[in-house]
């Protein structure tokens, strides 16, 4: 497979050894997919990919997650474009997009009921979590085991769970991750015992989840998980913070909260805020946290500082406005949802008729085909699980690079995220070739 890989791939192979001379690892970001080597696209499309070879691929890494009305979105393209021909990218000022954004995102989504455009994921986990100190006036931060926050110092710790070794967190001093910790996905007591100890020493700002289960439900929750952690965060006095930088539209047009009935304090936004068109994220929420971003020059009042100059850009803005309004109107998630549940009915029948070790479930448009070893460990023992996941790292990302050969773009060889794109030929080619892959 890799041979055929290569054969294929000739011109980002060269494209590689030169990115290798001058950028590090040869890719932009250190968890982007680069075995045997980076693959460089030329040019993507609703459902598909080509690379500089010409090669096409079915898109299900789909930007890793945001471009639910598939990618290069013709109608939210058009708007971009306008807004780049009449007031070009960036102003300094404030703009009408910024205002109609956020009111259509309280539309779909009443628990925003206020919102600070941003430029990452990062920066938004990296904002709630500085509001949410402020507001409660604790430091203490308590995140998910293996979930995935972004880059910032004080969550980067534990991108590997506890007592497997912290393999991302050099460069980090100590401090900086003093006051984050980690519970198991799905151990209420564990949760309770730290909240509870927190409350003898200063007490827990917040308590933040991916509301599917760590990384996007790779490590899924039982369904009423984000209601107990709700009741205990009330409990405790802490706030708790929704991270729906991939869940957010792609779920509902309400989000995981919609989908689960579940308020949180704060939510992040990241890529799928533009349906990945541009760089976006924010934060949103109750009205009395956000305030504490409010006060400009001059003002007495205090205020926790978040923003930065490319932050609220009017192309972005334009870009999430018209990329949520069509999301709205074509009703995506639906649509991407019922592509992920065929593709997910596909790939269990093949993984069951060629009797493969491998369990495949999906949340509408997110579908996830891991060996069942892994799963069934991440309920139990997560420090097993994770010596697990390292184990099978290089097969999975052989697996990745098979798809590949064959015309698949997966997430690390084990995520999939549908499209509006896709559609029922599309899935039923893309079972094709899975087929073909796992009969390897
Ligand atoms: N939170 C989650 C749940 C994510 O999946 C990601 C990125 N995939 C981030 C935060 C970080 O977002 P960004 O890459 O935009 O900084």
């Amino acid at each position: 497979v890799l041979n055929y890989f290569e054969q294929k791939c000739q011109r980002s192979k060269q494209l590689a050894a030169r990115t290798a001379e001058v950028i590090p690892g040869g890719v932009q970001h250190n968890l982007a997919f680069n075995y045997p080597f980076p693959i460089a696209a030329d040019r993507c499309d609703g459902a598909h990919l080509w690379d500089v070879d010409g090669n096409q691929y079915i898109d299900f890494l789909q930007a890793g997650g945001p471009t639910l009305l598939g990618s290069n979105y013709a109608p939210v393209r058009k708007k971009v474009h306008e807004l780049l021909d009449h007031c070009g990218p960036v102003t300094g000022l404030f703009h009408e997009y910024e205002v109609k954004l956020a009111e259509l995102i309280r539309q779909y989504m009443p628990n925003i009921e206020m919102f600070r455009m941003l430029g990452s994921g990062t920066e938004g986990v990296m904002g709630a979590i500085r509001l949410a100190r402020a507001y409660t006036n604790k430091k203490w931060i308590i995140k998910i085991g293996g979930a995935y926050h972004g880059w910032s110092d004080q969550m980067v710790y534990g991108m590997r769970l506890p007592g497997t070794g912290r393999r991302e967190a050099i460069g980090i001093p100590s401090g900086s991750t003093a006051y984050t910790q980690e519970c198991f996905p799905n151990d209420l007591d564990a949760l309770r015992r730290k909240l509870w100890l927190n409350k003898l020493r200063g007490g827990t700002a917040a308590v933040i989840v991916e509301p599917l289960g760590p990384e996007s439900g790779t490590r899924p929750i039982y369904e009423d998980y984000n209601r107990q952690v709700r009741a205990l965060c009330d409990e405790f006095g802490a706030l708790l913070i929704f991270d729906e930088v991939v869940t957010g539209f792609r779920i509902g047009m309400g989000g995981a909260q919609g989908y689960f009935n579940v308020r949180p304090d704060l939510t992040v936004f990241g890529k799928c805020l533009t349906g990945g068109y541009l760089m976006a994220g924010g934060i949103g929420g109750r009205k009395d946290v956000m305030m504490l971003l409010a006060g400009g020059i001059g003002s007495t009042s205090k205020r926790a500082f978040v923003g930065g100059t490319l932050s609220a850009n009017p192309l972005s803005c334009v870009a999430g406005y018209h990329a949520i309004a069509e999301m709205a109107r074509t009703n995506a998630a639906v649509v991407a949802g019922r592509a992920g549940d065929r593709l997910c009915k596909g790939l269990s029948e093949i993984v069951d008729r060629l009797g493969l070790p491998y369990v495949v479930y999906n949340q509408g448009s997110i579908v996830h085909l891991q060996t069942s070893a892994v799963l069934l460990m991440s309920m139990r023992n997560p420090i097993k699980l994770m010596k697990e996941v390292n184990a099978r790292k290089h097969m999975m990302e052989e697996m990745g690079a098979a798809y590949m050969a064959h015309g698949l773009v997966t997430l690390a060889g084990s995520r999939i995220y549908t499209s509006m794109a896709d559609t029922d030929a599309i899935i039923d080619e893309a079972l094709n070739r899975f087929e073909t892959v796992l009969r390897l």
